[in-house]
């Protein structure tokens, strides 16, 4: 088995997870193109791909999930609810506030500065790629604002997305009703939280987490006799957390935090209290005493991710985890990794 952590943090997540016949991607938190370009970077041929699997809606999990499933014409696995909040997020909504519709228009003339600006830059010819370029900019501006709420800024983005997919559907073949809605997919399956479901080969246990989405999951991959989980965006660990991951072999855990760069970093207090509550995100120190308490020492790999670049440092959260997994860590077993932002770690196969 394989996993290859594309990207990981605020500013988009995306893993690829593949035994030797079936390969899935979880989440596509990045434009199509740009997770085009990373998997090339390391060696994943996205044409093999079988599917795309939703830890949850918010927008760096989702950003490019349209345009790469149209792209691949993979299904994409969601739960019910976390479908119908994506397909909401993407409709226009037809009623506002006299203040939001206002605040709209702002973000909408600050957008179009933004893309005109970029265009000016270019030349008029490379729209695509500017748009794209705005777009990664706009998403790093939601990030830092929002930290992940649902802003109407989101609407913005999703609007951008059909640009997006001028320049990463080569195909150019979605019939214009389907390229008109945003939310149209190749296909689409449901898996509840709790029921065991496969992808070929593989072995997927959906498990609940607490954060402040519609219905968001962690999973467990098992094949060929390996287990691979992935737990991000979690505001703590409930004991059915604790429990899926047991005899884990490969550990991709949010380690999100640290308390005091939080308290004392620039995020607006509101958006402080979000991440801090159950709902929100792991800190270095929940992360830790999660492994030094209940964990049970068995992966070979445990893979530090969802790292906040306002709130966190790398080295701040390998020194928690490393201080709490302790003499445990060795050679080929309990070796801590840092999952990135901004490039791919290096596929972990065992
Ligand atoms: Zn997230
Ligand atoms: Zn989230």
């Amino acid at each position: 088995m394989r996993m290859t952590v594309l990207a990981s943090g605020s500013k988009g997540n995306s893993t690829v997870v593949s035994s030797s016949r079936t390969r899935v991607l979880v989440d596509a938190g990045l434009s199509c193109r740009e997770l085009l370009r990373r998997m090339a970077a390391v060696g994943e041929d996205p044409s093999t791909l079988d599917a795309i699997l939703i830890t949850h809606e918010h927008q760096d999990h989702v950003a490019g999930l349209a345009v790469m499933a149209r792209r691949l014409k993979i299904p994409v696995f969601f739960t019910e609810p976390t479908h119908r909040a994506w397909v909401r997020m993407l409709t226009p909504r037809t009623t506002m506030s006299y203040a939001k519709w206002l605040d709209r228009l702002e973000q909408e003339k600050a957008l179009k500065a933004l893309v005109a600006a970029a265009t000016h830059a270019e030349g008029a010819g490379a729209c695509n790629a500017d748009a794209s370029e705005a777009d990664g900019e706009l998403a790093g501006r939601a990030d830092k604002f929002s930290a992940e709420m649902e802003l109407p800024v989101e609407a913005e983005l999703a609007g951008l997305d059909a640009s997006a997919e001028a320049d990463c559907d080569v195909e150019q073949a979605a019939a214009p009703a389907a390229k008109a809605d945003q939310a149209f997919l190749p296909a689409v399956e449901y898996f509840s939280a709790g029921r065991h479901f496969s992808i070929g080969d593989i072995a997927i246990t959906p498990f609940t987490i607490p954060h402040d989405a519609a219905d968001p999951c962690g999973f467990v991959f098992e094949a060929e006799g390996i287990r691979m989980a992935l737990a991000t965006d979690l505001g703590y660990m409930p004991p059915n957390v604790k429990q899926a991951l047991t005899r884990i072999d490969v550990l991709l855990l949010e380690s999100n935090h640290d308390l005091e760069m939080l308290r004392d970093g620039p995020y607006p207090w509101s958006v402080k209290q979000r991440v801090l509550s159950r709902v929100g995100h792991l800190s270095n120190d929940a992360t830790a005493e999660f492994l030094a308490k209940e964990y049970d020492g068995g992966a070979a790999y445990i893979i530090l991710g969802h790292l906040s670049e306002s709130n966190n440092a790398p080295e701040l959260a390998r020194i928690a985890a490393e201080r709490a997994v302790g003499d445990r860590m060795s050679l080929l077993g309990n070796r801590i990794l840092l999952a990135e932002q901004a490039t791919p770690l290096a596929p972990i196969t065992l």
